[in-house]
């Protein structure tokens, strides 16, 4: 294939992706009706429910100007080859090829980040603040900025490298040496997501003594679930919208909560809230994440594989001569619509796996405690209550809250 056509064809998948999701963005805006969801009549009154509605409607709006810009910009880009003007640029002061290509990378994610930063910002102390959301003062903005450069670098920069060493040590059969690196490194991230990631952004405290900890030690008991590592974030250090997750596998897991959540749910809440994610260990939903992700992986690395070494890809980002890196851009860019694919088929699988942990959640704890908790959530972080249902199978990695209350209400 041309270089020509190759460019001719990522110009058409960036138009038809951004026409795509503008087209989503402006279904979800127009479905939205003048009263909340008879299942959320106790807990969401006419000024609440407005509230929700200007906050979808600010949302969305500021998705369309974010989006218009990043489309032009990347167009704009690759029209008049700046990516190989770039590349040529640094091919003057730097000849070893690994570290040409992390300088690359480097530059252009530095680049495109500091020129969000208005959009950042405009989202965090306009946006969040109207809503009465934001709890991060301008000193956390610019720290968390600093640590997560520094983590990019320090996460992102060697599987770089070590991508760039396999392809030049092993051709096109560096795909599986490097799926099982990413394997490890997420097995990584995995177990040390809360000890060693998380601590440079927030404060993680042991729940402490006390009712909660209490009705949940008699929950764990029950389910013969081993409870020990419960930890509490201090999420209301950024924004007043409240979480729990669970991270690590094996003797490493945790279940997390956010204060803001602890603040805002009764003890039964809470208790359902941590059954829920129980119900997603017990039902294996962690491995299988694993697992998906490491195949999703796979299939990346093989394509590219396959197309690691085309000249065209190169030249059609506007290079004068071939070179991993800007092949690894090109493809990247080839790639998104299967990336999108196989999201929506990840996506489907998750909301079916929040079905069977809220399912989960009803026969071990209290369901219409999980009912309560499931709406105040929802409520509380002013979600969409009138999802589109294109916007819904392409997008939500949950099932919206009508469904799952009217799921739960099947449950016995
Ligand atoms: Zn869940």
């Amino acid at each position: 294939m041309s270089a020509d056509t190759i460019l001719y064809i990522i110009v058409a998948i960036l138009v038809v992706n951004y026409l795509w999701e503008q087209l989503l963005d402006l279904l979800n805006l127009n479905h939205q009706k003048d009263h909340p969801p008879k299942e959320l009549a106790d807990v969401c009154d006419q000024a609440t429910y407005r509230k929700t509605l200007a906050y979808h409607r600010a949302q969305t709006k500021f998705g369309f100007v974010s989006s218009a810009i990043s489309f032009v910009a990347l167009l704009v880009l690759l029209l008049t080859g700046a990516f190989g003007e770039l590349d040529s640029w640094l091919h003057q002061y730097i000849d070893n090829e690994i570290l040409l290509a992390l300088s690359f990378f480097g530059i252009l994610f530095l680049v495109a980040d500091i020129l969000s930063i208005p959009l950042q910002w405009y989202n965090t102390f306009v946006l969040e603040e109207k809503f009465g959301f934001n709890k991060t003062t301008v000193p956390t903005f610019w720290l968390d900025k600093l640590k997560g450069y520094l983590l990019a670098a320090v996460l992102a920069g060697p599987l770089v490298w070590l991508l760039l060493f396999l392809i030049d040590r092993l051709g096109p059969a560096f795909w599986i040496y490097f799926v099982l690196a990413i394997g490890l490194f997420s097995l990584f991230l995995n177990v040390f997501y809360t000890s060693l990631i998380l601590p440079l952004f927030n404060k993680l405290t042991p729940l402490p003594d006390g009712e909660l900890k209490r009705a949940i030690e008699v929950y764990a008991s029950k389910v013969s679930f081993p409870l020990s590592n419960i930890l509490v974030i201090d999420g209301s250090k950024r924004s007043s919208k409240s979480n729990a997750f669970f991270s690590g596998i094996g003797k490493k897991k945790k279940i997390v909560l956010y204060d803001t959540l602890i603040e805002n749910h009764s003890i039964e809440e809470l208790v359902s809230i941590l059954a829920h994610e129980v119900g997603h260990y017990r039902k294996k939903h962690v491995i299988q994440n694993f697992v998906l992700s490491l195949i999703q992986s796979a299939v990346m690395m093989f394509l590219l594989s396959r197309m690691i070494t085309q000249e065209s890809l190169s030249l059609a980002l506007g290079a004068q001569q071939t070179s991993i890196h800007l092949n690894l851009l090109a493809f990247g860019m080839l790639y998104a619509p299967v990336s999108k694919l196989l999201g929506v088929f990840l996506n489907i699988l998750s909301r079916k796996n929040e079905f069977q942990a809220d399912a989960f959640a009803a026969k071990t704890a209290d369901k219409s405690a999980l009912a309560s908790a499931l709406k105040n959530l929802s409520v509380d972080n002013l979600s969409n209550l009138w999802p589109h249902h294109w916007f819904v199978f392409f997008h939500y990695s949950h099932p919206p809250l009508v469904q799952r209350l009217r799921a739960l209400d099947l449950e016995n």
